[in-house]
């Protein structure tokens, strides 16, 4: 990669185009000095608090040269330039198809997007099937500092977003409650791509496929908010609300947005079942 710089500032570029160089940044003794300052007659002309040490400040600061080493020079002002169009030019909408590109999966994903459910909930579920919640261990893997990585809900399992929502004694739980309720059998889910195509390759009408997905949203999203409540200590949302919070939001979210039927209020107050609303759509 060959960069066009002038006088850009030496570790902004570093930081935002390679891995950053914190102990070397520390050393320095004008932090926003720019390359031109520091690479004079074809040499790096550095000015440091004290030289680099051998080990960690030595290494990061050869990464530095190595990173820099493919940048060229020339006399104007620096500016920024859109490099995803051929055209340089930035807009809103290329913008928001190159997050969709990285935030969406390609090819057939195994769950799609709800109208059924708030748009909250769909990001949820978009963030989890990508692996991409706040979880202990994913906060980990991204060198997060965490006390410990043990789920918050049981404190005897790595709290990885399989465990939370599947395997979790808390979780499990939930499921067989949630079974119950509905009269599902649900298989032992491996992990949370699995469940996703369970889901997908059930054998339903598209009306009962709208409500197992509502159902198993809602189901998610309890446990979610039990498991953060646990973390961020908040008495509001206990273990027992985690029922309560799956059956209030399924209520709320499918009778707002299934006018065409007609809910019966009623229905929510006798504490009806969602297969009632399986014989409604069928
Ligand atoms: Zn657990």
């Amino acid at each position: 990669m060959v960069t066009t710089l002038n006088s850009g500032l030496i570790f902004g570029l570093t930081a935002s185009l390679f891995n950053p160089v914190p102990r070397v940044f520390a050393l320095e003794t004008f932090k926003n000095c720019m390359i031109a300052a520091r690479f004079l007659n074809g040499d790096w002309n550095w000015q440091w608090h004290q030289n680099p040490r051998n080990g960690v400040e030595s290494s990061q600061l050869s990464a530095l040269v190595d990173a820099l080493t493919n940048v060229s020079f020339n006399d104007e002002a620096d500016k920024w330039v859109w490099n995803i169009e051929n055209s340089h030019i930035f807009s809103v909408s290329n913008a928001r198809q190159l997050i969709d590109d990285i935030n969406i999966p390609s090819g057939n994903p195994p769950t799609k997007w709800s109208k059924f459910v708030p748009i909250k909930i769909n990001i949820f579920a978009w963030r989890l099937l990508l692996n991409r919640l706040p979880t202990k261990t994913k906060l980990n893997d991204r060198d997060i500092d965490v006390p410990n990585i043990l789920c918050s809900m049981c404190n005897e399992v790595q709290g990885d977003a399989s465990h939370i929502f599947l395997h979790c004694e808390v979780s499990s739980q939930v499921w067989v409650k949630i079974a119950q309720w509905t009269d599902l059998s649900f298989p032992q889910w491996l992990n949370i791509e699995d469940f996703w195509s369970w889901i997908a390759d059930s054998q339903l009408n598209g009306k009962q496929r709208i409500i197992i997905e509502v159902i198993a949203l809602s189901t998610l999203w309890s446990i979610w908010r039990y498991r953060n409540s646990v973390i961020f200590q908040d008495s509001r949302f206990r273990k027992y609300h985690i029922i309560d919070s799956f059956v209030v939001n399924f209520f709320d979210w499918l009778s707002s947005r299934f006018k065409k039927y007609k809910l019966d209020w009623t229905l929510r107050l006798q504490f009806a079942k969602p297969y009632v609303f399986l014989v409604i759509c069928s």
